[in-house]
């Protein structure tokens, strides 16, 4: 994967690290003597990469429905030598091509390198699947296996990902995901009362369902007005002090972004995920400046120019560098600092709390995880000792690493084989 890239500082940085000989060690070796001594643990390289790719038929029982959940995500482990396991996880991408691409190229590449070196691996992986700076599967795939290698560094170390991020906070706010599209506006309002009940008083749903892909037939000013109609029930049904948010999951184009935008914030809107189709920068910048609106976007973004381009443009109020599909801790820190620099607001969008919930918990300018209803069914199968929120707030679990473990049983009843 070095060859094609001529000369110079690259090189230097490929031979000085993965693969260098002694040269390659001498920058680790002060690291080496910090990590635990005198038991089997210590040994630390990559023995196995395993991918599954989960499907998840459940139910959604919120606001006394009882209704039909699906959901998919492809789950990682990584293995040290030492008998250290790490787990991470990917989804919003086909869960068997990104199962297939770490099983065939990102794990067996990785086999034998330090899984503490995670900038090394990151780096390497990058160059291995984005070589022209693509993005795509490379992204998950590098992000669940990133998410595995800080489990096991956490492990290593005896302590949580949000502590060797830094220890901002010992919890993290959450805003609560409880409009899915296959709920009809009735449904809408019966789980959003049901959620503030429970303390959730920042409530997030979608809009425009699908509405740009065009996997939804109605006309768009059709999907314009029922949404607002959607909207307006569930602040009728939690009054005026609730926070509502919504996410487009970028379905329109601008004009009926802005027509749907100028519709919610007379209604009053906490912030507007992702509105515009591709998150076309130019154009969120274009209705953020004409209405006023406060903006989200970034959970599907891996490459940090993108951020930056948002940032530059004053197209985002929030960014959402997202560790499940951004590149892991590795990536999205890179961009939380970088909307440090900006002033510019971070939070979780894409779903993933329990995992991002360890960055915003160690950095200062950590912000808002989102507590999304369907994908905890998932995670409630395939997780055990899994962290529960409290009057809208996540603890960070005190175990090492992620500080919850896979539940083997669940794991196996969702694989999808073949
Ligand atoms: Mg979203």
């Amino acid at each position: 994967m070095a060859g094609h890239l001529d000369g110079g500082r690259r090189d230097f940085l490929l031979k000085a690290g993965l693969g260098g000989g002694a040269m390659a060690l001498a920058p680790y070796m002060a690291l080496a003597q910090q990590r635990p001594t005198g038991t089997a643990a210590n040994d630390f390289r990559i023995a196995r990469v395993t991918a599954y790719s989960l499907q998840f038929e459940g139910t959604f029982e919120y606001g006394g429905l009882k209704k039909p959940s699906r959901d998919s995500a492809t789950y990682v482990e990584v293995e040290t030598r030492g008998g250290l396991v790490g787990h991470g996880i990917t989804t919003i991408a086909d869960p068997g091509a990104v199962a297939a691409l770490v099983n065939l190229v990102a794990g067996p590449a990785i086999i034998g390198d330090d899984a503490l070196r995670h900038e090394a691996i990151w780096d390497k992986l990058y160059w291995s699947l984005s070589p022209r700076g693509q993005t795509g599967f490379a992204g998950h795939v590098m992000s669940a296996i990133d998410i595995a290698l800080w489990d096991i560094k956490g492990k290593a170390y005896g302590t949580p990902i949000a502590s060797l991020l830094g220890g901002a906070r010992a919890q993290v706010p959450v805003y609560v995901t409880f409009g899915p599209a296959f709920l009809d506006q009735n449904e809408l309002v019966a789980v959003a009362k049901d959620m503030h009940s429970r303390g959730f008083n920042h409530l997030k749903m979608v809009v425009g369902s699908n509405a740009l892909p065009r996997r939804d037939t109605r006309p768009m000013d059709q999907v314009v007005r029922e949404d607002t109609a959607r909207v307006a029930a569930v602040r009728a049904a939690v009054g005026p002090d609730a926070h509502i948010y919504v996410d487009g999951n970028c379905s329109f184009d601008l004009p009926n972004a802005e027509r749907l935008t100028r519709n919610l914030m007379a209604l009053g809107l906490s912030f507007f995920e992702e509105p515009i189709t591709q998150n076309d920068v130019r154009l969120m910048a274009d209705l953020r400046r004409r209405t006023g609106v406060t903006l989200a976007a970034g959970q599907n973004e891996t490459l940090a120019y993108r951020f930056r381009d948002m940032m530059l443009a004053d197209a985002v109020d929030y960014v959402q560098p997202n560790v499940m599909i951004g590149g892991g801790y590795t990536g999205a820190v890179k961009i939380a600092g970088m909307a440090a620099g900006f002033n510019v607001a971070i939070a979780n969008g894409g779903a993933g709390a329990l995992q991002n919930m360890h960055m915003h918990a160690g950095l200062a300018n950590g912000g808002f995880c989102e507590w999304h209803l369907p994908w905890m069914g998932l995670n409630r199968r395939l997780y055990k000792n899994m962290p529960e929120p409290a009057k809208g707030l996540l603890a960070v679990p005190p175990g090492p690493g992620l500080g919850f473990e896979v539940d083997k049983d669940g794991l196996m009843e969702m694989r999808v084989r073949g």
